[in-house]
């Protein structure tokens, strides 16, 4: 009896984690962070909806904290054995996992110190630092394109999945003792786009009984750009930012997007396609990741600069400390700026902000996919304030994004992608996307000749049989008695009043700010007040 359920990332983009049950070994497929609505970050501190204890192995198709980020709660909850992934993989988790149980730590300090203040319980860490050291210690690298046998009968083997540095999807071979029959299962993990630096593009086998595939970008096909568009986008947008005078902000994930940035500002600079202004890198873990990233220079596709040169043009300054981090903030002009957090919600990104976003001179550059309800999204909303650690700044700088720098395929990609896999005999399971990138992406297959009743698009927390051929689906655990996730309601994965709220309660600030009078003011207020009153 082969089982496959899907514990997270079915409906929604996070929370990556699938179970394997044949012949009574349990094989989990990433153990991903939920990010996103409060409801959705809410499933962080539920328990797992499985024995953590009985599971055997973990396989992990990449380092994004999305797919791995709860394996040092799995840790916690008493797993034991080991985490297959790729040796990039394992090198970018040596700083990422550190970096995470840091900020679950003083998460957990913040939110005690304030119910400490209310008479309210201490609250307990998802996970520590000691959990995340732990995790660390039960990897177990293998390398891409080869098999393994990580437990008796069961064969595994890494591809090149081209999304970020260590990638991979996930192939896996075992017969099932029930019905005697050889099952070939293929985990796309996240996938990346044909176009890319430093990775080729997602490849693999074909014939399969089943592909679990992601479907980030199922509904969205993007404008097809050559690294040499790009390069050309971001030189136009650097060379405005610095004639404006002020400095260029540049909200940046820690993890590929900046060094793809670092590589394609150094080649600009090299070839004097932009002035040699100062690039400050101002993240502790892009830094870390920016020296892994060095060590696998060897491996890297489309380099433009010796192996030696990569990430150190002399105009280049990586920050480490505070002090030296709190010194940006006296320059005044023409200075490139790269932080994270990517979408502009945490660490030292914020600071620069605060200093930069309401001079007129000074540009805030976006590079990355910014999620509704970031700060990120709320400054490219065109919004004329943003609150930043409790105040309310004005928006005055340029504000410009750059939309083709991405880690995914898109929609034509995820297609072909899947189409090169067949044939599928069993069936294609889509996750990792909303409902509708989901719905779009499985229309589409079917016109392409795919058997529409082959495509299934699992709920959260549904487990199929997978012994009969094709799925048989057995529900979702919500609707079986003792579920420890009953009460969880799909439809809380995209509905977000939170975000609704925030953004609302700025508009009222500006409404108020913009009225003719205190008597014009007043009367707002009235108008509100009578509404709650009606309910
Ligand atoms: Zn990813």
């Amino acid at each position: 009896m082969s089982t496959l359920s899907f514990f997270g990332a079915a409906g929604t983009v996070t929370g990556s984690c699938s179970l394997i049950e044949a012949n009574g070994l349990n094989v989990l497929v990433d153990c991903g962070l939920f990010q996103g609505n409060k409801a959705t970050r809410a499933l962080n501190y539920e328990p797992f909806p499985f024995d953590a204890e009985s599971v055997d192995l973990v396989l992990l198709t990449h380092a994004h904290t999305d797919h791995s980020g709860l394996l040092p709660k799995l840790v916690k909850a008493g797993f034991s054995g080991p985490i297959y992934c790729t040796e990039p993989t394992a090198d970018l988790l040596e700083f990422m996992m550190r970096d995470s149980a840091k900020i679950q730590e003083s998460e957990a300090e913040r939110r005690s110190r304030r119910n400490q203040r209310r008479g309210q319980d201490e609250v307990e860490p998802l996970f520590t630092m000691e959990h995340a050291e732990n995790t660390l210690k039960q990897l177990e690298t293998v390398s891409l394109d080869s098999w393994f046998e990580p437990a008796s009968g069961f064969h595994v083997r890494f591809q090149n999945a081209g999304h970020i540095l260590g990638s991979a999807s996930a192939e896996i071979h075992y017969k099932d003792a029930s019905s005697q029959n050889t099952m070939r299962l293929l985990f796309s993990g996240d996938l990346g786009p044909d176009e890319k630096s430093f990775h080729e593009e997602p490849g693999g086998d074909a014939g399969f009984d089943y592909v679990i595939c992601e479907s980030t970008y199922g509904d969205r096909e993007r404008d097809d750009y050559t690294l040499k568009q790009r390069r050309e986008a971001l030189k136009r947008e650097l060379n405005a930012g610095l004639e404006r005078g002020g400095n260029i902000v540049i909200p940046c994930f820690a993890v590929e997007r900046t060094q793809e940035l670092l590589h394609d500002i150094g080649v600009l600079m090299e070839r004097g396609e932009i002035p040699g202004a100062t690039v400050f890198l101002d993240s502790p873990l892009a830094r870390k990741v920016t020296s892994v990233f060095v060590d696998y220079a060897h491996t890297l596709d489309d380099i433009e600069l010796p192996e030696n040169e990569l990430f150190r043009n002399p105009n280049f300054r990586i920050v480490e400390s505070v002090d030296e981090s709190k010194a940006i903030n006296r320059i005044e002009g023409g200075a490139i700026i790269i932080s994270a957090s990517g979408m502009a919600d945490a660490g030292r990104i914020q600071h620069h902000l605060k200093n930069n976003i309401w001079k007129r001179n000074a540009t805030v550059l976006f590079v990355g996919y910014q999620a509704p309800g970031t700060t990120g999204a709320h400054i490219l909303s065109g919004a004329s304030d943003v609150r930043i650690h409790g105040k309310e700044f004005k928006i005055r700088a340029t504000i410009r994004r750059i939309g083709n720098y991405s880690a995914h395929a898109d929609q034509s990609e995820l297609i072909d992608w899947i189409l090169e896999r067949g044939p599928v005999v069993g069936g294609l399971f889509l996750n990792h996307g909303d409902n509708e990138a989901r719905e779009e992406l499985a229309r589409l297959l079917s016109e392409r000749g795919m058997d529409a009743d082959k495509i299934w698009m699992p709920h959260f927390d549904e487990s199929f049989d997978l012994s009969a051929g094709t799925p048989q689906s057995k529900g979702r655990a919500k609707d079986k008695p003792g579920s420890m996730r009953a009460g969880f309601d799909e439809a809380e994965l995209t509905r977000d009043w939170y975000t609704e709220y925030a953004s609302f309660s700025i508009d009222l600030s500006n409404a108020l700010e913009q009225a003719e009078s205190d008597t014009a003011r007043q009367e707002i207020l009235k108008r509100l007040k009578e509404t709650l009153e009606t309910k």
